[in-house]
C-alpha cells in the first residue's frame, strides 16, 4: 500500500535558488515581507554580534563577488565549512549558493584525517574555517590540495590568512557587484546541488549527500505549516553542519522571519543561560541532551517556566525520558521529526494537534507531498499496523550520492523511492511509529558513525583478524559503537589489555565522538556466503547475551 500525506501539497518554486528564495523572491524573501525593524537573522547569544537578513544579504553578496573576482570560483565549486557555530557560517553559506557553488559542512570535531577525506569525497576547492579548527584545517588542506589563499576565517584573524571581513571589503571595493546566478536554462532546482552533507546512508562508509536547491526549499515549505506562528527566536545549538541544522537553524527561519539564536559552543550552562535570556519557547533538541534536560541537576537551577515545548530529531527518544520531560516540565508539549541526510530532514513530523506527549513516541504523520511505502521482509508492501522498512519520495529526497552511482542505485530506487533502511510501521490516522533501525548507523548523540568506518581502522591494528561494530544502547550518549573483535590467532583471546589498547587505537585515529564503548572478543565474525558482516545475527545473539568474551 502507498500512504500519501494527509496534508495539502506544497508548491516549490522550481525556478529558484535558495538564494533568490530567500533574499529576492517577492512572494517567499523575508526582506520584501518584513519592515527593517521586524526583520530577523542571525545572533550570537554570546557575544551578541547580529545580522538582520538584509546584512546577511549584504555581507553575503559581497563575500561572493570577491570569491569570483578574486579568487575565481565557479558554478558547481565545492567551498567547505569547517567551523563551530557563528553568525559568519551562514553568511558563508549564501554567498557560495548566490554564485552556483556547493556548500560541503563538517564537524568542527574532525580531526586532519577525517577533513582531509570530507574535503577529498566533497571536492572542495575553497575552506572556510575558525580559528579553533585551524590548525587541522590547515593540515588536511595541505593534504587535499587545497592552496593557503584559499583558506579564509570565518571568525578572528590569523597572520598570513584573509578573513571573511577581508572578503567583505574586497567585495565592497569592486565597482559592480556580481550578479546572482540562476537554475540555468533546461533545468530546474531539483537538478542543482547546492549542499553537501556526509552520511553513510544504509551501509558502508560515509558519502557526500547531494542536496538540491528545490529539496532545501520543499523541506521548508513542507515544515512551515507545521510551525507555530509565534515562534519568533530559535536557539540554533545543533550543528550547522547536520542537515537538521541546515534546514531549521539556517534556512526556515529566514521563511518564517524567526531571529536565530546562535550559541557557538554547547554546555548545559550555556544553553541554560540563553534559554533564560532570550524567554525562548520552544527547544530543538536531540535526545542526549533531552536526557540531560531531566537528569542534570543543572536544570533545576532555572526558571523554565515559560517553556512551551520541546522538539527532538536526528534519532530516537526513549519512552522512560518522554515520561520524565512531562513530569519534569508539565506545561510544555513535545514534537518531533523523523528523517534522514537523504531526505533534506523530515519524512514525517508531528502537525501541531499532535504536540503532546501522548503522540511523543510516534514520529507524526507524513509531511505534505510525500508518500511512503512500507515494505515487509518478504519484499511485499506492508498495510496498516504492519512493520517493514520505510520508503520515502517527495520533494524533499536528494539527488543521490557524489560520485557514487552504485550507492545511488542501491538507496533510491526507480520509483524515486528513498529507502531508509529504518524500520516503522504506520496506524489508521496516519501516524507513524519508528520500531527499529535494519542499516548499519550508530547515533552516537544524534550524529551518525558509520560502523565500516570504525571497522577499517580496527583492522587496521595489527592484533585485529576480523572485526564487526555495531550500536548499543548508552544513558549520556543515546548509542555508541560496540566493537566485536576477532584477535589474531596469536593473541590472548579475550585479553582486557588488548580490549584496552583497541579502545584507545580508535581514539587515537578517530574524533572523540566515534569512540569505541566497548570490546568484546568472539571467535569468528558472522558472515553470509559473499563475505557480508550479518549485523543482524549478531545483534541478535548479543541481545540474547548469547556472545560470549
Ligand atoms: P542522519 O542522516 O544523520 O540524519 O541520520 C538519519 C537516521 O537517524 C535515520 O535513518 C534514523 O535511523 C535516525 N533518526 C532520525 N530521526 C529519528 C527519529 N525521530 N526517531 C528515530 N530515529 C531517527
Amino acid at each position: 500500500m502507498v500512504f500519501k500525506s494527509l496534508q495539502a501539497d506544497i508548491f516549490v518554486p522550481k525556478h529558484l535558488t535558495t538564494w533568490q528564495w530567500l533574499f529576492e523572491d517577492p512572494t517567499y524573501s523575508p526582506i520584501a515581507r518584513f519592515p527593517e525593524a521586524e526583520l530577523g537573522g542571525y545572533h550570537n547569544a554570546v557575544t551578541k554580534e547580529e545580522l538582520n537578513w538584509r546584512q546577511v544579504k549584504e555581507a553575503a553578496t559581497y563575500v561572493s563577488t570577491a570569491l569570483v573576482k578574486r579568487y575565481g570560483i565557479k558554478e558547481q565549486d565545492t567551498v567547505a565549512l569547517f567551523s563551530q557555530n557563528t553568525i559568519w557560517y551562514p553568511v558563508a553559506m549564501h554567498a557560495t549558493t548566490r554564485v552556483g557553488g556547493k556548500v560541503s559542512g563538517a564537524s568542527p570535531a574532525y580531526n586532519v584525517e577525517e577533513m582531509t577525506y570530507a574535503l577529498q569525497k566533497g571536492e572542495a576547492k575553497f575552506l572556510m574555517t575558525h580559528p579553533n579548527s585551524m590548525d587541522v584545517a590547515i593540515a588536511a588542506a595541505k593534504a587535499a590540495g587545497i592552496p593557503k589563499e584559499r583558506i579564509f576565517l570565518l571568525e578572528g584573524e590569523l597572520a598570513g590568512y584573509t578573513t571573511i571581513q577581508d572578503l567583505i571589503q574586497m567585495g565592497k571595493q569592486e565597482a559592480q557587484q556580481v550578479p546572482y546566478w540562476t537554475i540555468p536554462k533546461g533545468k530546474t532546482n531539483f537538478d542543482v546541488c547546492g549542499f553537501l552533507s556526509f552520511s553513510s546512508g544504509t551501509t558502508g562508509l560515509p558519502k557526500a549527500v547531494m542536496i538540491a536547491h528545490s529539496n532545501v526549499i520543499a523541506q521548508c515549505l513542507q515544515i512551515q505549516p507545521w510551525t507555530p506562528a509565534d515562534l519568533k527566536r530559535v536557539l540554533a545549538i545543533l550543528p550547522a553542519f547536520h542537515i537538521t541544522g541546515l534546514v531549521h537553524a539556517l534556512h526556515l527561519p529566514a521563511l518564517i522571519n524567526a531571529k536565530v539564536i546562535m550559541l557557538p559552543a554547547f554546555t548545559m550552562k550555556a544553553m541554560l543561560d540563553t534559554v533564560v535570556e532570550y524567554q525562548l519557547s520552544e527547544l530543538l533538541l536531540v535526545p542526549p541532551i533531552l536526557i540531560r534536560m531531566v537528569r542534570d541537576p543543572i536544570v533545576d537551577e532555572y526558571d523554565l517556566s515559560h517553556l512551551r515545548r520541546f522538539s527532538s530529531g536526528a534519532a530516537p527518544l526513549s519512552e522512560e525520558i518522554i515520561n520524565l520531560l512531562k513530569q519534569k516540565f508539565p506545561q510544555t508539549g513535545f514534537k518531533q521529526g523523523y528523517g534522514m541526510t537523504e531526505s533534506c530532514s523530515c519524512i514525517t513530523a508531528h502537525p501541531p494537534w499532535l504536540y503532546d506527549y501522548k503522540n511523543a513516541h510516534t514520529v507524526g504523520t507524513i509531511c505534505a507531498s510525500t508518500t511512503v511505502k512500507i515494505v515487509k521482509e518478504d519484499g511485499t508492501e506492508a498495510g496498516v499496523g504492519e512493520p517493514g522498512e520505510i520508503l520515502a519520495k517527495g520533494p524533499q529526497i536528494v539527488m543521490g550520492y557524489l560520485n557514487n552511482e552504485k550507492a545511488t542505485s542501491e538507496t533510491f530506487d526507480e520509483e524515486g523511492y528513498l529507502h531508509t533502511g529504518d524500520q516503522g510501521a504506520i496506524d489508521k490516522d496516519g501516524v507513524i511509529t519508528i520500531t527499529d533501525r535494519i542499516k548499519e548507523l550508530i547515533k552516537v548523540k544524534g550524529i551518525g558513525v558509520a560502523p565500516a568506518e570504525l571497522e577499517d581502522c580496527l583492522l587496521g591494528h595489527p592484533k585485529v583478524e576480523d572485526v564487526a561494530v555495531l550500536s548499543i544502547p548508552d544513558e549520556y550518549s543515546g548509542e555508541v559503537p560496540k566493537a566485536y573483535v576477532v584477535p589474531q590467532s596469536n593473541q590472548q583471546p579475550g585479553s582486557q589489555e588488548l580490549g584496552r589498547e583497541l579502545i584507545a587505537y580508535v581514539r587515537q585515529q578517530k574524533v572523540r565522538y566515534k569512540a569505541v564503548k566497548e570490546i568484546e572478543f568472539i571467535d569468528a565474525i558472522p558472515k553470509s556466503a559473499s563475505g557480508k558482516i550479518l549485523r543482524r545475527v549478531l545483534r541478535d545473539k548479543s541481545r540474547a547475551g548469547e556472545v560470549t568474551g
